[in-house]
């Protein structure tokens, strides 16, 4: 029998199209021999979208946002998946949202409730690692190196502007990196070197969250690792990102595609050992399930710092999270195969 996967894409966060983009590359890898497709796109406005089941795979990323005579309120979609849940309709939903509203744990709390399988983390590491000062908060528990940060909210800031600058050029100093909490694909970060781009920087990432966090700038090389797994996690080898303009923004990583990705990445073998063994460590931390992406900073010293996790990283097959899989040996397929057993897996044990 086929495996019926729920593919659940597009979302309400400023990362709709990077998951549109995921979407059409699943669909295209997935094996309608063993699986069958039904999407479910939530688009910008967060309206669920139901369509038919997938026969014949897509062409282009605009054929899977529906149109609206297909379209479902989220109201009513609700009860739909409740009623597909206890039809039994769906082997798994495979969440391809990154995030709010998606990649935070708010989905999948709703796909715990309907007691749905899904494809990767659970409620408690999405929203973790989807906030970065919470994130940073545990795995500074964990042990794990990482630089100094910071962090406000809105009307802290909005109450005393200066008092937030002055805590950052004491704590931090120059370059410090602004970043919304709760985002990914670099939205709304902003490098500053003195006080007037920290105070576009706030007022920037402000506009996409209540909470903002400001880090300590490093000059380091980026080394990233995919790791996937339930209960004993495993890591891929290292790759490295080199953006060719001042660090890593959203047109680096989406529009001007000129970024280099060297895998495997040159380090050596005990800088290797000591990346897998932080990544399982933030992995573990976490309480993660299925897969993360974690990126590292690797200082010319030879120091290590843990930047962050992501609990649904990119996923297209030019994307680093499967290119690392593709270097150790499970290509795009058979990755996604392996992370719908994950999720089959998970779900069997928590019962
Ligand atoms: P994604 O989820 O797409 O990986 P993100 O939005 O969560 O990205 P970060 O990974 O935290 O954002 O930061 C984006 C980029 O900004 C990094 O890849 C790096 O190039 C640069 N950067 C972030 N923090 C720092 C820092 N503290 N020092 C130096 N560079 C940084
Ligand atoms: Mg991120
Ligand atoms: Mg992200
Ligand atoms: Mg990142």
């Amino acid at each position: 029998m086929k495996t019926r996967i729920g593919l659940l894409y597009g979302g309400k966060s400023a990362e709709h199209d990077v998951s549109m983009q995921t979407a059409k590359a699943v669909i295209q890898a997935l094996d309608l021999e063993k699986f069958e497709i039904y999407p479910i796109y939530i688009s910008k406005e967060g309206e669920w979208i139901k369509g038919q089941q997938l026969i014949g795979g897509v062409s282009n990323v605009k054929e899977l946002a529906f149109t609206n005579q297909q379209a479902l309120p989220q109201a009513a979609l609700t009860p739909s998946l409740f009623q597909a849940s206890e039809e039994g309709q769906f082997d798994v939903i495979f969440p391809l949202l990154h995030g709010p509203n998606g990649e935070d744990g708010t989905v999948q709390g709703l796909l715990e409730v309907l007691n749905l399988p899904y494809v990767g983390n659970g409620v408690l590491a999405s929203s973790a690692g989807m906030d970065k000062v919470i994130m940073k908060n545990i795995f500074a528990q964990a042990g794990l190196p990482q630089v100094k940060y910071t962090w406000f909210i809105r009307s802290e800031w909005e109450k005393a502007k200066e008092d937030a600058y002055m805590k950052v050029e004491n704590d931090l100093g120059y370059p410090c990196f602004v970043k919304p909490a709760n985002l990914g694909s670099s939205v709304g970060i902003s490098k500053c070197t003195n006080r007037s781009e920290l105070d576009h920087a706030f007022a920037e990432a402000f506009q996409f969250d209540r909470k903002i966090i400001i880090e300590e700038g490093v000059t380091a090389r980026e080394i990233e690792v995919a790791i996937t797994g339930n209960d004993n996690p495993e890591c891929s080898v290292a790759g490295e990102i080199v953006p060719k303009k001042d660090f890593y923004d959203y047109k680096a990583k989406y529009e001007d595609g000129d970024t280099a990705l060297i895998i495997p990445a040159e380090i050596t073998v005990a800088e290797y050992d000591e990346l897998n063994t932080m990544g399982i460590k933030a992995f573990k931390a976490l309480d993660c399930s299925g897969l993360i992406r974690a990126d590292f900073f690797l200082t010319r010293e030879g120091k290590w710092y843990i930047n962050e996790v992501n609990t649904m990283p990119g996923f297209t097959p030019f994307s680093m999270f499967p290119l690392l899989w593709k270097h150790t040996g499970v290509e795009y397929p058979q990755l996604i195969e392996k992370l719908v057993n994950l999720a089959i897996e998970r779900h069997a044990e928590k019962q």
